[in-house]
């Protein structure tokens, strides 16, 4: 979009009654339509170059440059520039510094492009603005909102016809609840399952009510734990601090080769906590449905029977896997979710809706009442008030645009969505092995893998190295991998993110590996095959196999 040259001089903006009345314009005559159509084309086909052109995070200009043009703290009193105007400064202005994320070429993150119907229904949701905290602000949609719960509840605990049709539409029992993200669902299934567990009892209100030292002492303990594998989301050690267990008190448990919980590990955990001195109560297990880090999935079977066992609330963090179950070809690898009390599931990941969007469901379709709220203005007993079992208050209708999306897509389209990720993930998988400069890391069960740069003479060395040589060769590694990591995101071509992947075993080091995610369609073995090129490139550049 050009900037006119005959720009006429401008009238200077007041704030005044006649200029706010027209900020309230709807589309209700001929001039007011085609001045609000004007705007959205402005939107639609100037963001169009954005999307287009640039890939990651480039240090074209840096963070600092830019947080320099950020530093005014005035607001000032009258307007200082027209509707039209603040959207050409956000496409020149700010667009052009932007991430990409809707690039093929970046591949590092669950953030990624989203169908572009989404604009769209994002904008019906804004234009409706329903409030479905309570059914006052919402009708309708607050009656949707129950309806699409039922549809994912269904799709993860397979519960009879005559179950759903009791629970959908009824008014005292809840099958989940839309949330603003993965946190704050992850926080709300560990507030349900801190509640069931401090339940109230003789004279004990609960610990809602009477918080945590009260609950401990009616309970006759000194502490309670989550256990979760060591690459559980950081979300449930934000989850412990606001409940007042405490993160300490995450406790992560060892992971097998490929990343997933290590079942003798957790047994033996769980062994140590009902026979430690300090009285320990267990809140929750976690079996995780896609690790952020290497997409493992848990054995959730095995999972599910151990908690089953030991009367332990089992909690699934599905909130990347999840739509995983829409695949008839791999729906199979999340075996065993059926058997959690509660899963969270992202909108914004793999059913591509949008920032943000988190949802949490209960197999339970009572154990919500533990975290029951009601007010005098709303909430009020018995309503279908969205808000009465909710971490949030206001809340935007998020489950129109899922059920929209749902059913443009089909669980069809959304397969093929996810095939395409598992499949791509595998072929790549294939081509690091073949690389002698490349070594696989945790090799794809969904579509994120890690790998590392770990040339083969490196990897000859290795073979005969002693404890102390490995850990020298191992500090390299990781120097190579950040440094490669690094330069290919500021040449801005293509973007991988990079972690370091903690290994509790004596004899292996932290590893600092590269992460790929791959949920965009367009991403294709071709365009990896150019990402691990252009890395090759950057490391013999930087690294004369001579320095090392
Ligand atoms: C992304 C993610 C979360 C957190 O979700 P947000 O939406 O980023 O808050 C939690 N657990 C797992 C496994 C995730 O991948």
């Amino acid at each position: 979009m050009k900037k006119q040259n005959t720009t006429p001089p401008k009238k200077a903006l007041v704030a005044d009654w006649p200029a706010l009345t027209r900020t309230f314009i709807k589309p209700e005559d001929e001039a007011a339509r085609s001045t609000l159509i004007k705007y959205m084309e402005q939107i639609l086909f100037g963001l169009h170059d954005f999307l287009k052109k640039h890939v990651g995070f480039t240090e074209e200009v840096s963070l600092k440059d830019l947080a320099g043009r950020f530093t005014d703290t005035v607001i000032s009193k009258n307007p200082e520039k027209k509707l039209t105007d603040v959207i050409t400064g956000l496409i020149e202005d700010i667009a052009p510094h932007a991430v990409n994320v809707a690039s093929p070429y970046f591949v590092g993150h669950m953030t990624s492009a989203i169908p572009f119907f989404m604009v769209h229904l994002k904008t019906i949701v804004t234009a409706l603005n329903q409030n479905v905290v309570k059914i006052e602000t919402s009708k309708v949609v607050s009656v949707v909102e129950k309806q699409v719960l039922a549809k994912i509840h269904r799709l993860i605990f397979r519960k009879s016809d005559a179950f759903y049709n009791e629970h959908i539409q009824s008014t005292t029992t809840t099958l989940g609840c839309f949330t603003e993200n993965g946190t704050l669902s992850n926080l709300t299934a560990l507030w349900v399952a801190r509640n069931v567990l401090f339940a109230p009892k003789n004279g004990f209100h609960g610990v809602e009510k009477e918080g945590l030292p009260a609950a401990y002492k009616a309970y006759g303990i000194q502490r309670s734990v989550v256990l979760v594998s060591r690459r559980g989301h950081y979300s449930l050690n934000k989850a412990a601090g606001i409940l007042g267990i405490g993160n300490h008190n995450i406790v992560a448990v060892e992971v097998d080769e490929k990343s997933r919980i290590h079942i003798d590990s957790l047994n033996r955990t769980i062994k140590e906590i009902k026979n430690s001195k300090d009285k320990t109560a267990i809140i929750a297990v976690v079996g995780i449905a896609g690790t952020t880090e290497t997409g493992s999935v848990d054995p959730l079977s095995t999972l599910g029977e151990i908690c089953a066992e030991n009367s332990i609330h089992f909690h699934v963090d599905a909130a990347w896997g999840g739509p995983t179950l829409m695949s008839e070809k791999y729906g199979h690898l999340l075996k065993g979710i059926e058997l959690a009390d509660s899963v969270t599931i992202d909108g914004h990941k793999q059913f591509y809706m949008p920032m943000s969007c988190g949802m949490v469901y209960f197999k339970d379709p009572e154990i919500m009442d533990r975290i029951i709220y009601h007010t005098n203005y709303v909430n009020r007993p018995g309503s279908v008030d969205l808000g009465i079992k909710s971490p949030s208050g206001s809340r935007e209708a998020n489950s129109l645009v899922l059920d929209s999306a749902l059913k443009i897509m089909g669980s069809g389209g959304y397969a093929l969505l996810i095939e395409h990720g598992i499949e791509t993930a595998r072929e790549f998988a294939d081509e690091i092995r073949k690389r002698p400069y490349f070594q696989l890391v945790t090799p794809p069960e969904l579509n994120i893998l890690t790998y590392r740069l770990f040339p083969a003479h490196l990897q000859k060395q290795i073979l005969g190295a002693d404890a102390e040589q490995k850990i020298h060769i191992n500090e390299k590694l990781n120097e190579i991998n950040r440094t490669v990591q690094r330069l290919q995101r500021e040449a801005g071509n293509s973007f991988v993110s990079r972690t370091t992947l903690k290994i509790k075993n004596h004899l292996e080091q932290d590893k600092v590996v590269l992460r790929v995610v791959i949920m965009n369609p367009m991403t294709t073995i071709e365009i990896l095959r150019k990402i691990l090129d252009e890395q090759e490139k950057i490391y013999k550049t930087v690294f004369s196999e001579s320095r090392l």
